[in-house]
């Protein structure tokens, strides 16, 4: 489903972010990078969104070479979750779910009922929290807008960087959950960003451990790290 070839990544100040990486993430299955912080994991998933673009190598979706693919449909096809989502803070949560729905086009009442079904999806009632705004969620209900807000398109593709890495331990373990759940459920490929090793075991099918210089130094399932 995506595929990186030899894919590298050096900033402009020379800062060597990836080197080399071979990565194959199979539809329907979740890939958690993980490694100490500064080894490209971001950086890696940055590049599959397109928000940068790789100084070497290719990376494919769906067979397709991205930079050859429009930016518009890469966007529809990728939904994209930051470890703090900015929401519009003069926005009730609704509207900012709708957000996506509004720019498909849809009608302001389709938009909603959209809306309404997404919060139910990622565990917020829609009629206790709605009509809410930002500031009024716990820091793990606003990351659970923001998969909502991610999902609104039905991407089949979800890249997630340390979505849950703000959230305190109790909450981050039922989110890593219903999280793992949802992928399964709606069958997203899932490339997951994460410092800790424990969240990459528990929610990847495949872990890909990545070294300090950016190298990709295992890239296995959570059993045959663990040795089992
Ligand atoms: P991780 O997500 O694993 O913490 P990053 O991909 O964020 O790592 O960063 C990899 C390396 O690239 C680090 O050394 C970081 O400082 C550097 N880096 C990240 N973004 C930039 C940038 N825009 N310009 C220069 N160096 C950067
Ligand atoms: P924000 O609400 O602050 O924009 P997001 O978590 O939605 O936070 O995304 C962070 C940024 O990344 C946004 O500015 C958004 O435009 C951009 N972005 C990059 N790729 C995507 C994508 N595939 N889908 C949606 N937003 C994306």
């Amino acid at each position: 489903m995506i595929r990186l070839v030899g894919v590298g990544k050096t900033y402009d100040d020379g800062t060597v972010a990836v080197q080399e990486l071979d990565l194959d993430v199979p539809r329907g299955r979740t890939v958690c990078l993980v490694g100490p912080s500064g080894c490209g994991k971001s950086t890696t998933l940055k590049m599959v969104n397109r928000l940068i673009e790789p100084t070497q190598g290719r990376i494919f979706l769906d067979g397709e070479e991205i930079t050859r693919a429009d930016p518009v449909a890469l966007r529809r096809r990728i939904g994209y979750v930051i470890q703090q989502v900015g929401l519009f803070p003069h926005q009730s949560i609704r509207t900012n779910v709708a957000t996506v729905p509004s720019l498909l086009g849809w009608d302001r009442k389709k938009a909603h009922a959209r809306a309404d079904e997404l919060m139910d999806l990622v565990g917020l009632d829609p009629a206790q929290y709605g009509g809410r705004y930002p500031h009024q969620l716990s820091g793990g209900q606003r990351q659970r807008v923001g998969v909502a807000r991610a999902l609104a398109a039905d991407p089949p593709v979800l890249l997630m960087d340390e979505p849950f890495g703000a959230v305190d331990p109790i909450v981050r373990s039922r989110l890593q959950d219903e999280f793992a759940r949802i992928a399964r459920d709606l069958d997203k490929t899932v490339m997951f960003v994460t410092h800790d090793i424990d969240e990459a075991i528990r929610m990847g099918d495949k872990v890909a451990v990545f070294a300090v210089g950016g190298r990709l130094a295992q890239y296995d399932e959570p059993a045959t790290l663990l040795g089992r």
